[in-house]
């Protein structure tokens, strides 16, 4: 049954509109199927996060702000002790908006796209412009297989199932996404979110942090097309025999500059990976997609 007794105030209506629908571009970019999840920090309380609760089965049946589950940064518990059952893996959402003040919305996705390179063991790099909010270096990965042996060591109960379904779990996933310039010391609290906007999980997928829901879903779909394009160039590479050293990657100047590039476009993708959906009739918005939503864009 939906979340009937969830209320949100009118201020946060387009935000949780603009919600709904992102659920639906992960959707229908091939980012989540029946898992996979995203998160706003709640615009009027930054002690609180909103997310969708199980019931609807999966981010694409996600329709009314009932389907909303309201819980605290502090431990991710809900605000409503008769809410429905959540997501196990809340806790990846709550540990990053404990961390970084400045994330506002946190994807998480299992994409077949990007989980073969940690399998395989081959670095993700941009590769094209659209990419460059990957920095020169790519992501770093997270392996939660390396908590176990500790987890043992302390007889703390867990399971083997690479999800992120506790706090600890969480804050170790959280503090992967943490940076330290090596020319200018530690980044500021204020670019850090830029900075390092994606961490890998092997054997499990990926999440990726924005100041917006838009810059958010923008990070999540290229990434996975860097990796789409990224894979066709090993491919290519195989057939000439030649190196994977000789792919020819943005340099860290390049990333830098595209990375800026990125964060202003990132609305422009929007409007129409909100159309995409809003057209397409597996999709439904009941609250209604906010329209006319603005284009900053580049400025000259
Ligand atoms: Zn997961």
């Amino acid at each position: 049954m939906p979340n009937q007794s969830t209320s949100f105030p009118p201020e946060i209506k387009s935000q949780l509109q603009l919600l709904i629908s992102a659920n639906h571009i992960l959707h229908y970019h091939g980012l989540v199927d029946a898992f996979g999840h995203i998160s706003i920090r709640h615009p009027l309380n930054p002690n609180h996060y909103i997310i969708a609760s199980y019931n609807p089965g999966a981010p694409a049946l996600v329709s009314s702000f009932a389907h909303f589950i309201e819980y605290r940064v502090s431990d991710s518990s809900p605000l409503d002790q008769d809410a429905p059952r959540g997501y196990s893996e809340r806790y990846i959402h709550s540990e990053i908006f404990k961390r970084f003040p400045r994330v506002m919305c946190v994807v998480h996705s299992h994409s077949e796209a990007v989980i073969p390179f940690m399998t395989a063991g081959v670095q993700i790099r941009p590769v094209f412009h659209m990419a460059g909010f990957l920095g020169k270096d790519g992501p770093p990965t997270f392996d939660v297989t390396r908590t176990y042996q500790d987890l043992e060591s302390r007889k703390i109960s867990h399971s083997p199932d690479m999800l992120i379904k506790t706090e600890h779990l969480g804050a170790k996933l959280a503090e992967t996404f943490d940076v330290q310039d090596r020319a200018f010391g530690d980044v500021s609290v204020e670019r850090e979110v830029e900075a390092r906007p994606v961490v890998l999980q092997h054997k499990h997928g990926f999440t990726c942090v924005g100041d917006s829901i838009q810059n958010a879903v923008y990070r999540a779909i290229y990434l996975q097309k860097n990796c789409a394009l990224l894979k066709n160039a090993l491919d290519l590479q195989s057939v000439k025999r030649a190196s994977a050293a000789d792919i020819s990657f943005l340099t860290e100047e390049e990333a830098k500059g595209c990375a800026k590039m990125n964060e202003m476009t990132a609305d422009k993708a929007f409007r129409l990976w909100l159309r995409e959906v809003e057209v397409n009739p597996l999709y439904r918005n009941e609250e209604g997609v906010p329209k006319d939503l603005p284009v900053g864009g580049m400025k000259d």
